[in-house]
């Protein structure tokens, strides 16, 4: 998919501007570390970079994303622009020797030379030091594009030779916006857009069944809850742990109900512009009036105590679930 200025500029509109600006004044780094959360854009903004320097139509600063060098950087095919990822669990000093030797050479086809680094927190404590000797003495024309979600893990000496930018989480919003536009239905895309903060994954999410049933699931249990906690013991069993299976689908299903708590804090403080759930805004409000702040917090307590377990124990499903139902019942009562 061809990405442009105008485009990410919506997400991360600082980071656009001072590119852009180095470009106009063709005053590049020889080494970048783009610093953010998983989906920032932070590997389509590289990309993009690298387009901007190797297009061969360029529109000032713009690629024409149709070109040779263009359709070579999107597939990955250029000889002059090398992605490094993580081989397994770690980025190894092979991987950065390698690419040192790729870079005493000419470049190929013009006088340039960019490489990306994904994940560079992952480095071995010996390819970091590799890649140190190699930022400090960087041969003309030479780009470097460190990407990481874990800033604090590189060597300050590294940070030291970057010129760094940091990548804002999306607004849950603007991210549900462009779900909308793929034709994801709104209520669906606002709860995707909490869950994940990256356009891939939320747009995976957005188009599958399972969350769209989640999302019906997690609403029903509430309603139980409010009625009856039997029933929501039977609910569990039957509808709840045989959709939520895997862990990563329990954690995502405990988050979909902590939303409905959150929406309710929303509405009592007259925030109604954050709810989640906005297709549920009058039920909401009608659960709202029936809790009060101190019991909604301590249910969201609860809730965030049963990720922890599941997290860090390995107490069965329908345990950890069961036991929820009942703290979330006594909150209810006793608070
Ligand atoms: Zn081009």
């Amino acid at each position: 998919m061809a990405i442009f200025w105008e485009q990410l500029e919506r997400y991360q509109p600082v980071v656009v501007k001072m590119l852009t600006k180095s470009l106009e004044k063709g005053r590049i780094s020889h080494a970048y570390l783009f610093e953010g959360q998983r989906g920032t854009g932070k590997k389509a903004m590289s990309l993009l970079l690298a387009k901007s320097l190797f297009c061969l139509h360029r529109s000032g600063i713009k690629p024409c994303n149709e070109c040779r060098n263009c359709r070579r950087i999107d597939s990955g095919n250029h000889p002059d622009v090398h992605v490094i990822e993580p081989d397994g669990q770690s980025i190894k000093k092979e991987q950065i020797e390698m690419l040192q030797q790729e870079f005493a050479k000419m470049a190929v086809e013009s006088d340039r030379k960019l490489y990306i680094i994904e994940h560079a927190d992952k480095m071995t404590t010996n390819a970091a030091n590799s890649l140190l000797k190699f930022l400090e003495e960087p041969r003309p024309g030479t780009v470097a594009i460190l990407l990481t979600e874990q800033y604090h893990r590189l060597l300050e000496t590294i940070i030291s030779r970057c010129q760094v930018f940091s990548f804002k989480p999306i607004p849950p919003a603007l991210l549900a916006n462009y779900l909308a536009e793929q034709q994801i239905p709104p209520h669906i895309a606002l709860l995707a857009a909490h869950v994940t903060n990256s356009h891939e994954e939320a747009l995976e999410l957005g188009r599958d069944d399972w969350f769209a049933q989640a999302r019906k699931i997690v609403l029903q249990l509430y309603e139980m809850l409010k009625k009856n906690d039997l029933q929501a013991l039977f609910f569990i069993h039957d509808q709840w742990i045989p959709h939520f299976q895997e862990k990563q689908q329990i954690d995502l299903g405990l988050d979909l109900l902590l939303y409905i708590y959150k929406d309710m804090l929303h509405i009592q403080l007259g925030q109604q512009d954050k709810i989640i759930y906005r297709d549920k805004i009058d039920d909401l409000q009608q659960w709202a009036l029936s809790c009060s702040q101190r019991q909604i917090a301590k249910s969201m307590e609860m809730i965030l105590q049963a990720k922890a377990r599941l997290n860090t124990t390995n107490m069965s499903v329908q345990l950890l679930m069961e036991q929820l139902i009942l703290d979330l019942k006594e909150g209810k009562v006793f608070v």
